[in-house]
């Protein structure tokens, strides 16, 4: 009926955590060791110990740290918390309780006395220093325990200064590499168009054929690359709010997209009713319809459909996009919002992509104070529905 006594043993070294296993094992006890100060911190809040023994000598949060934050813990109160220690110099024990230890066991560990050492503590055994010594050794370690705090915060914020000033110059070169790349290829899809609609003196079937592979990958080459930059872009700036109507940005969007569709064999329908003008970021708002209407695109196959709807209600703006296309699973609603996220299902592979789009959408989205909803399962579609809400005046 009777549990064994669990004993939470905070130590790196392997030779050391073996014996004491191997000793209160054979006692009855059931040991649970730890390898450092946050693994030990974990198992006490998990697990309710009879016990803990602590090496003092621990590396990073060290033993007297461990033990005054388990201290701090509710259910550790009046548990034992013990010193096992290498450390003789003077002052060490006093050190220990005053960091909140109720003992102290000096290494090497004495594995015949162990258990009865360990049977007393749980027995009540408590050693205290006289109040007066206390007091003054409490200040002592309390500075102590601030210098180290200093030196770490100290070392965070040198370490973040780098990793800004590594960020800073990601930032710069995603914008410099994709600044360089576009400008070519802006020259190559614009040869290739012209050969496309037959400018540039007639083509065979085989050519006309290849002309539009190239121009379809480029096109997927340009859109990635566009959505590096803005994806950058976007994050580096503030949006700029103008009162526009909803249906003059929208216009032109609709007209590529028709083209696209006629390409792509796939029927596009827009059901437009006339809005409210409304305040958003042109380029922003452009863009996040833009990209939910080419995954739209990307994720139907021939035959399939593809509607963008936009209505207003009275207090925001409801722009959706909804495809017959290949669906998502429940399960990855939320993570390809994430930067650089795709879907890795057999279905996906063969699409290209850079995983930014639906990022760019959601900062873009949420920079407006707007809300983003998803419908989708597998074979079944997708909707995406967006709400822009209205700012009000001197907003
Ligand atoms: P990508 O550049 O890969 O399209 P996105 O961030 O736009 O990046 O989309 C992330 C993932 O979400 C895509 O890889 C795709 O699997 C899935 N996805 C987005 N939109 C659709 C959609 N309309 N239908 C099916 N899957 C979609």
């Amino acid at each position: 009926m009777n549990q064994p006594a669990q004993i939470l043993y905070i130590e790196d070294n392997p030779d050391n955590q073996r014996l004491v296993q191997r000793v209160l094992s054979a006692r009855g006890y059931q040991v649970v060791i730890a390898e450092d100060g946050p693994n030990g911190l974990a198992l006490a809040r998990t697990s309710h110990p009879a016990l803990v023994l602590v090496d003092l000598g621990i590396p990073g949060l060290d033993g007297y740290e461990t033990t005054t934050r388990l201290r701090s813990l509710p259910h550790m109160h009046g548990v034992p918390i013990i010193a096992l220690t290498a450390d003789a110099s003077p002052g060490s024990r006093e050190r220990a309780l005053v960091a909140g230890c109720d003992g102290y066991l000096s290494k090497p560990i004495d594995a015949r006395a162990l258990p009865a050492q360990i049977a007393e503590f749980i027995d009540g055994r408590r050693e205290r220093l006289p109040e007066t010594m206390e007091t003054e050794l409490l200040r002592s370690y309390n500075q102590k325990l601030v210098e180290r705090l200093e030196a770490r915060v100290r070392e965070l914020t040198i370490a973040n200064a780098q990793l800004q000033d590594l960020d800073r110059l990601k930032d710069q070169f995603l914008a410099t590499l994709s600044h360089e790349l576009r400008t070519p290829l802006t020259s190559l899809l614009g040869y290739l168009e012209l050969f496309d609609r037959g400018m540039l003196g007639p083509l065979n079937p085989q050519q006309e054929e290849a002309v539009r592979v190239m121009r379809r990958s480029g096109e997927i080459l340009a859109r990635q690359l566009n959505n590096l930059l803005y994806f950058q872009e976007i994050r580096s700036r503030s949006l700029n709010f103008v009162a526009l109507q909803p249906l003059d940005v929208l216009r032109p969007l609709i007209a590529m997209f028709r083209e696209r569709a006629a390409q792509a064999q796939l029927q596009f329908e827009a059901v437009l009713t006339e809005t409210q003008p409304i305040e958003v970021d042109r380029s922003a708002f452009e863009h996040l319809v833009r990209n939910l209407l080419d995954n739209a695109f990307q994720y139907t196959k021939p035959g399939g459909k593809v509607r963008l709807m936009v209505r207003d209600e009275p207090t925001r703006l409801i722009v959706r996009v909804e495809d017959t296309g290949i669906g998502i699973a429940p399960a990855e609603h939320e993570k390809i919002f994430l930067p650089f996220y795709q879907v890795d299902h057999s279905l996906a592979r063969g699409y290209p992509g850079s995983g930014l789009g639906l990022a760019i959408v959601r900062h873009i989205v949420e920079a407006h104070g707007g809300q983003i909803a998803l419908r989708s399962a597998p074979g079944e579609g997708s909707a995406f529905t967006v709400a822009i809400p209205r700012r009000s005046v001197g907003a």
